[in-house]
């Protein structure tokens, strides 16, 4: 049996595999060493082990789950979501041309404004989930198109196949950041991504207890991957064991907290749909979503935990809303497997959100729990 044939939950559940080869224990230990012995004749006593800076076996395992649940070639962790996206810019070519979309995640687009202004990168914004204003964009020849399915808060759903049709016509690579997403629902390498990008922070780990992030690729000969690679060594951005392993851990039971995340969030968004105290609720699961059809050819098993909501009033009322729930944690991030919720534009005021906007993931509570409080939280003091 190729583990390249096994489903999903059979590759997370055994972690492609890894066990402690020392005590044969059904889990792997935590390799923490910083540096590796040499024989008396001066050889390394394992070729591919020289000096922790890049090389280490539970990362190196960590990475090969990653790899297989997206079906990549290779996949390379990073010590944030952040240090990955850094990790694809840097790797540009310098003059490059970059197509990003509009309204992601925000602290991806501050960085890459500010590394592409400093750094003679021409950067052009535009809203990818309307195909036409991308064909439009990649009119012009590129070197990276950058999309976020389904995006950060806005909860666009950009046609994956379409926008690598259009960045390779225009001579680009298409990376796609996934995060709310995982490779559960979406394998963006199969629809024509060349890089596929996850914080690893959010529901890969899913616990809410470690930062991290991973780029992973169709070609790993590709130059792009190659420089992207290099960088990692020599520059040191390397995710610590501790973390890795506890990402593999968390990695074990993704599909089975994504299918119960998935549901919970469709509930929840149904029931937000239909209550006077919301204005609209965006999430691709409902039909009417202007994305709902794109997002159900390319995902599979759900929408994901991430959704939006417009509380009926203004940014204080929203607020007061967020301020009476009792289950949900008032926090930023999500795919954890508790619920949090944020009031978007305290984070990026007068950047378009709506200042009614509430954005919520959904953890894998008891849906019926969930429901009641946040309508407990629309309905008191109104
Ligand atoms: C959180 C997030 C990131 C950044 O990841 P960190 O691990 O926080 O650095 C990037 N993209 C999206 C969509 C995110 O939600």
């Amino acid at each position: 049996m190729s583990d390249d044939n096994l489903k999903p939950a059979t590759i997370a559940a055994r972690a492609a595999g890894a066990m402690n080869m020392g005590d044969g224990g059904v889990v792997p230990g935590i390799a923490v060493a910083s540096t590796y012995a040499r024989h008396s004749d001066n050889a390394l006593m394992r070729a591919d082990n020289l000096y922790a800076r890049d090389e280490n076996d539970t990362v190196r395992q960590t990475e090969e789950v990653i790899r297989q649940l997206e079906g990549a070639a290779d996949s390379l962790l990073f010590p944030s979501g952040m240090a990955a996206i850094a990790a694809l810019f840097r790797a540009l070519p310098s003059g490059a041309r970059v197509i990003m979309q509009s309204g992601i995640y925000w602290g991806a687009t501050v960085w890459v404004r500010d590394y592409c202004a400093r750094h003679a990168v021409t950067l052009e914004e535009v809203d990818s989930s309307d195909i036409t204003a991308l064909e439009a964009a990649c009119a012009t020849p590129a070197d990276l198109v950058w999309i976020e399915v389904p995006s950060n808060p806005w909860l666009k759903i950009t046609d994956i196949t379409r926008a690598a049709d259009l960045a390779h016509a225009a001579g680009a690579l298409l990376a796609v950041d996934g995060t709310a997403a995982s490779p559960v629902l979406s394998r963006v390498l199969d629809m024509g991504a060349d890089i596929s990008m996850h914080s690893a922070t959010k529901s890969m780990n899913g616990h809410s207890d470690v930062v991290a992030g991973v780029l992973s690729c169709r070609d790993a000969d590709a130059p792009v991957w190659r420089a992207i690679a290099q960088a990692r060594h020599d520059g040191g951005a390397i995710l610590g064991p501790f973390e890795a392993w506890l990402l593999m851990r968390g990695l074990r039971t993704l599909p089975l907290r994504m299918e119960r995340m998935c549901a919970n969030a469709l509930r929840v968004a149904k029931a937000m749909a239909a209550h006077d105290g919301i204005d609209a609720v965006w999430y691709p699961g409902l039909t009417d979503h202007p994305g709902h059809a794109v997002a159900t050819q390319q995902m599979c098993g759900g929408y994901g935990c991430l959704l939006s909501v417009l509380v009926r009033g203004d940014a204080a009322r929203a607020i007061e809303v967020a301020g009476r729930l009792q289950l949900f944690h008032r926090a930023t991030s999500l795919g954890g497997v508790e619920s949090l919720i944020e009031h978007r534009a305290t984070i990026e005021p007068d950047t378009g959100i709506p200042v009614n906007l509430l954005r919520l993931s959904i953890g894998i509570e008891d849906a019926d729990d969930l429901i009641a409080d946040l309508t407990q939280a629309l309905d008191g003091g109104q």
